[in-house]
């Protein structure tokens, strides 16, 4: 690498999804010119927003949790996160339900949890101490200490070997459950977290289980204005630190000379030159259709192509004329079956007859995202990705959405179809095309044991030395908390040897 002033390095981010917003702004704030390319007219990523009618919509993450991750963003730059978005508490952070009419409202409060459980069964009160102990031993561990650090070597998987074992981090979140818990629907109330970054309950390292301690720890979080005012901030400092953002551009190609990338060539022919190349766009996109001019991206490519990946999910937003005040922020319809269920979501062939939803209901929160008097909402549904369910959305897609309003209004809405203004669906085929997700994943490669740390796709890559992955599909892995960490690993990474390049 030409010795050159670390200011005058250029790092291009390949998509502007949490992962490549928080790798660009540390990059940006070490003084990296970095450019951000999205394919979208829009930032956000899953975290896209849709406005209609006078509705917000967010289109993906809505429960915000660590807020200490994205307040480290603003501060490393020399800001306050409150001068660019207001971070609201929600409370109780969800309200579970069933189809028997029961429901345990899920919050920061002991004293209540304790009654709560209780209730349903005295023996579990012990049982849910002794569970978020454990809970609290794995965060410490997965999340605090190896949450940011770059899996590159076996080595650093056998240095964790002996606390993965002692957590029995083999064992699945379920089954680590009902260790301590008895009652059964105590037992999907505290092993379905894992849902939330695409991983089974039944097949997902008890690592995951590290969800429940960081919610008690920091709590559950929303931005005033939606996860969308979240993103708009973090766009705005990252071009308040000189970033550049170019949205409506797709890269079609990351070039390579020899075995390192120059940069990267846009679908309208544009072309960016880079020191470093990171891309937040799917992994076997990138590496199948990035790179496949290169055996290197051919290669991974056809090997990451058969990894297993996450579950895809059907997202109803809708928006009422009427504010449903029964509801609570975050609602967690539990469907007649579980077990069942997920594996269906998981391995089946096909569509289930029956399902388990999350309803968004952000108005309770932030009455501004509807017009006065409305509520604005959206109900997901995890469905089987592409790859193992080839089913023909454009035709289930409106079938689909017609059954879930029928069993919203009968359950949890009434008179919704009659207060409707405005409604649209995202499904798995939006999720490949829109977003480029192999299968239509919803949350890219699933997070067993064995495609975890060391096992996922590292942050840098093995053979390029200067094309750096971030996001979902690298270490740790999805949800907000995590793509913000895997930009921390990432950008670690980056300007160690951007730096090096430097000093050369
Ligand atoms: C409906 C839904 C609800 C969720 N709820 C929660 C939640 O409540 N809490 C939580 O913590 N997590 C939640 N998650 C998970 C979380 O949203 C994701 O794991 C996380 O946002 C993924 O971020 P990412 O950085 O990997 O990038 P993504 O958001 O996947 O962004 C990648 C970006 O790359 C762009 N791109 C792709 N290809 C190209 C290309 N060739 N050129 C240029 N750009 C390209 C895409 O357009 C996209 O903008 C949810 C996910 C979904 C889908």
């Amino acid at each position: 690498m030409n010795a050159r002033n670390i200011d005058a390095r250029r790092a291009v981010v390949i998509g502007a999804g949490f992962g490549g917003l928080a790798l660009a702004i540390r990059l940006q704030a070490r003084g990296i010119q970095t450019t951000l390319l999205e394919k979208r007219d829009k930032p956000g990523g899953r975290a896209y927003v849709y406005e209609d009618q006078g509705f917000t919509f967010d289109a993906g993450p809505t429960v915000i949790t660590d807020p200490s991750c994205i307040e480290e963003l603003f501060t490393l730059a020399g800001k306050r996160m409150a001068d660019y978005v207001e971070m609201l508490p929600v409370s109780p952070f969800y309200r579970l339900c069933w189809e028997d009419g029961s429901h345990f409202d899920y919050a920061n409060d002991q004293e209540a949890l304790d009654r709560q459980i209780h209730a349903r069964n005295p023996r579990d009160v012990e049982g849910y101490r002794r569970f978020l102990a454990y809970s609290k031993a794995v965060f410490a561990e997965g999340y605090l200490k190896l949450g940011a650090v770059p899996f590159l070597s076996f080595r650093d998987m056998i240095a964790a070997g002996p606390q993965l074992a002692r957590l029995q981090a083999w064992r699945s979140v379920y089954s680590i459950v009902s260790r301590f818990i008895q009652d059964e629907q105590l037992r999907q109330a505290f092993s379905f977290h894992s849902l939330l970054v695409g991983g089974n309950p039944f097949a997902t390292s008890s690592i995951y289980t590290l969800i429940h301690a960081l919610e008690r720890e920091w709590g559950v979080w929303f931005p005033r204005g939606g996860t969308g005012a979240l993103v708009r901030g973090l766009v705005r400092l990252f071009e308040d630190l000189g970033g550049r953002i170019e949205l409506n551009a797709s890269v079609a190609q990351i070039e390579v000379s020899g075995m390192r990338t120059t940069g990267v060539r846009l679908a309208d022919g544009r072309a960016f030159a880079a020191d470093a190349v990171a891309s937040n766009a799917d992994v076997v996109h990138t590496y199948a259709k990035l790179m496949n001019q290169h055996p290197r991206g051919l290669a991974q490519g056809e090997s990451l192509a058969k990894k297993k990946f996450s579950n895809s999910l059907f997202v109803l937003y809708f928006g009422l004329d009427t504010h449903h005040s029964q509801l609570r922020h975050h609602t967690v319809c539990f469907g007649p079956r579980y077990r069942e269920l997920i594996r269906d979501i998981f391995k089946g062939e096909t569509l289930a007859e029956d399902f388990s939803l999350y309803l968004h209901a952000p108005c309770v929160t932030d009455p501004s995202l509807a017009p006065p008097g409305c509520g604005s909402h959206y109900v997901l549904a995890p469905v089987p990705h592409l790859g193992n369910a080839p089913i023909d959305w454009e035709e289930e897609g409106p079938k689909y959405r017609e059954r879930i309003f029928d069993y919203l209004e009968q359950r949890y809405m009434p008179g919704l179809r009659s207060q409707l203004v405005t409604s649209r669906i995202f499904t798995p085929l939006d999720f490949r095309d829109q977003l480029n997700a192999h299968h239509g994943s919803a949350f890219s490669l699933e997070p067993l044991l064995t495609q975890s740390a060391w096992f996922r796709p590292h942050n840098r890559d093995a053979e390029l030395a200067n094309l750096y992955l971030v996001g979902a599909g690298t270490h740790p892995g999805a949800g907000v908390p995590g793509v913000i960490g895997s930009a921390k690993a990432t950008a670690g990474l980056m300007l160690q040897a951007l730096q090096e390049g430097v000093r050369a």
